[in-house]
């Protein structure tokens, strides 16, 4: 039998019976779509999972890409992936009817995503990253750009990127020094270098298009004067054949991980012959770019949370395979030894993995509904969806990267020996897990953004309505004896969050923005912590409901395994929360003043 990488059944619990998204078709954006298109648009998604991605997850990590003379040769399943991605619909899977798309609500794509990203991750990159940039031609881009050049992305000919980063000028964008010279008001000259291009060049498409940042001559310096441009590695010539745009790779990068996808350094213009297209006014190209960095945020959080799902259903299986030890209370070596899923540590590490796994994703697609409603007719369901999606999307990203990786390890620690030995799937997933934390942005950036720009912006309304969302949750909870004592332990977390922002912001309020930042990561984290449980109470308070209602006979197995993990939860992690918040109270600045030549 196959392995299994992820559940439908969780998947379909949490869009249906947690955030009820069969009623999204209330907005007309999505009024053509019903329960019936998500059933059937989410179990082929598991299909081409199972049939296409699965098979080949091994492989592309051996044989990874090649660079040859300027080419980056892929694994030839690549280009079959980008057909069927094109062919099925899947890369305009949001994208409007008129232009071609399927007007489908992000987080039933999300869900797709997360089964094609838990069934190969390497290779679910290469159409959502084509996706993404498409999308930003379309938000942003001339006519001229969209004609030109979308109707290849979205067939899966064409690969889109997001071209970004340069050797100097990684977390800090402001410092990118990318020229464009313009040839006129809509077409320049584009000279530099750009590294850790994901698919940057590679074989498995015809063409590639960089959604590209580069400062047009005498802008303003800092992030005020980048603008974003269309650069095509290869653009249509006066008789519409397309020739070479002087876009070169100079080599790919040798990873960890995720060694599936080609990771490239490109110079551009290096022989004064390389068009950029510009992509909306000049000067305005970060704030457009964050309409792609902010779901390439999402879809970072979901590739975690998906490649730990694979994890925990590879370990799930060996703990019921493997034999070994014996009960603490019945040691005698005439008994036969036990399944490891019997040991208590072992339970331990498997609902550690089950809770990180199946948490992360409920917060994923908590932040797919909320994109989903900034398509609402009302202003208010508008507005409140976009602060709770701008204040959660750090974590949504971080949550599930950082505890990816260790529910990923403890999934390896299941295994044992084997978990270390790549005869064992466990193995590349532990390498493959570790980019999370580090692309789109790194957890300190991501912890910098919530606590400096997102908590504390428009007077704390984000915030505001965070805590009304949980209250609601919380009050909900309070109505079933079984969930009581957790909607009570959500309580005084949320109060605890609520204590440690207001000293926080007491200490920006100083003029202090070393101290108020020096711990934003650990205040990410609490964040976290509070957000996950959050999300667990829904889930727990869903599978209540199912188990209470008197329609369908619900899946009690299912429903209880829910409530379980959710109690691990509040146990064991939840918790954390009180160290974090001591910490985060504490007066003294251990790291700001620390000397550096402390560090011997
Ligand atoms: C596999 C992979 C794929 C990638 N794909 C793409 C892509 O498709 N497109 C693209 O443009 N880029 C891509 N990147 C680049 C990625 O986004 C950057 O690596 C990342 O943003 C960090 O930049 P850096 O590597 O220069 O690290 P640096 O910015 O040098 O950071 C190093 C460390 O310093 C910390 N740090 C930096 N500044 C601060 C600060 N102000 N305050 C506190 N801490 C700070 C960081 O958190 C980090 O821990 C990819 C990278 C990898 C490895």
């Amino acid at each position: 039998m196959a392995q299994k990488f992820a559940s439908l059944q969780n998947i379909h619990f949490l869009l249906y019976d947690v955030f009820k998204v069969q009623s999204l078709n209330e907005i007309p954006y999505f009024e053509e779509h019903s329960r019936e298109t998500f059933d059937l648009v989410t179990q082929t998604a598991l299909r081409i999972s199972s049939e296409t991605l699965h098979p080949h997850l091994s492989e592309m990590d051996k044989n990874p890409p090649c660079y040859q003379n300027s080419e980056v040769l892929v694994h030839p399943m690549v280009r079959a992936f980008m057909k069927e991605s094109g062919a099925g619909g899947w890369i305009s899977a949001n994208a409007p009817f008129d232009s071609g798309g399927q007007q489908l609500p992000f987080c039933i794509t999300t869900s797709c995503y997360f089964l094609f990203a838990a069934a190969n991750y390497s290779a679910s990159v290469y159409p959502l990253l084509t996706s993404g940039a498409a999308h930003l031609i379309e938000s942003f881009g001339s006519d001229f750009l969209k004609e030109t050049f979308i109707p290849g992305m979205y067939s899966g000919e064409w690969q889109g990127t997001m071209a970004l980063t340069e050797p100097q000028a990684g977390s800090s964008l402001a410092d990118i020094t990318t020229r464009a010279v313009p040839i006129d008001s809509q077409t320049y000259r584009i000279k530099g270098q750009k590294v850790f291009i994901s698919a940057g060049e590679h074989n498995g498409v015809d063409n590639i298009v960089h959604l590209l940042l580069a400062r047009i001559e005498n802008a303003p310096a800092g992030t005020k004067g980048i603008s974003l441009f269309v650069v095509p590695k290869r653009r249509h010539d006066s008789r519409g054949d397309l020739v070479s745009n002087d876009v070169l790779c100079s080599g790919v990068y040798h990873k960890l991980g995720y060694k599936g996808a080609p990771i490239t350094h490109l110079i551009f213009g290096d022989n004064d012959d390389c068009i950029g297209y510009l992509v909306g006014e000049p000067n305005k190209g970060l704030s457009y770019m964050f309409q792609m960095m902010n779901e390439a945020r999402l879809e970072v959080g979901t590739g975690a949370a998906a490649i730990a799902s694979a994890a925990y259903y590879a370990s799930l299986e060996y703990s019921r395979q493997r034999a070994q030890g014996r009960h603490v209370s019945c040691k005698a070596p005439s008994t036969a030894p036990v399944q490891i899923i019997e040991h208590a540590d072992v339970k331990r590490m498997l609902l550690f993995q089950k809770a990180i796994v199946e948490g992360s994703l409920s917060l994923i697609l908590q932040c797919s509904v909320y994109h989903d409603r900034l398509r609402s007719e009302s202003h208010d369901d508008k507005k409140k969806a976009g602060l709770l999606l701008d204040l959660l999307t750090p974590i949504a990203k971080t949550f599930p990267s950082e505890m990816g990786i260790l529910s990923v390890s403890a999934g390896l620690q299941i295994l044992g020996g084997y978990g270390y030995c790549d005869e064992f799937p466990l193995e590349q997933l532990y390498r493959d897990v570790r980019i999370h934390p580090i692309h789109e942005g790194t957890t300190g950036i991501q912890g910098i953004d919530l606590l400096g720009r997102k908590v504390l912006g428009e007077n704390g309304a984000a915030m505001m309505a965070f805590m009304g969302e949980v209250g609601i949750a919380i009050n909900k909870a309070s109505s079933y004896s079984e969930l009581k004592p957790y909607s009570d332990r959500m309580k005084l977390a949320l109060e605890k969050l609520g204590v440690v922002t207001m000293k926080l912001a007491s200490i920006a309020g100083k003029g202090q923005p070393e101290q108020f930042l020096a711990d934003a990561t650990l205040y990410l984290e609490l964040f976290g912590l509070v957000a996950i449980s959050w999300q667990w109470l829904l889930q727990g308070i869903a599978a209540c409901e199912a188990l209470s209602s008197s329609g369908q006979e619900p899946d009690s197995i299912f429903c209880q395994s829910k409530i379980h993990t959710m109690k691990y939860f509040f146990h064991y992690e939840t918790g954390k929360i009180d160290h974090l918040s001591e910490r985060l109270l504490e007066d003294n600045d251990i790291t700001v003043n620390v000397p550096g030549d402390l560090f011997i």
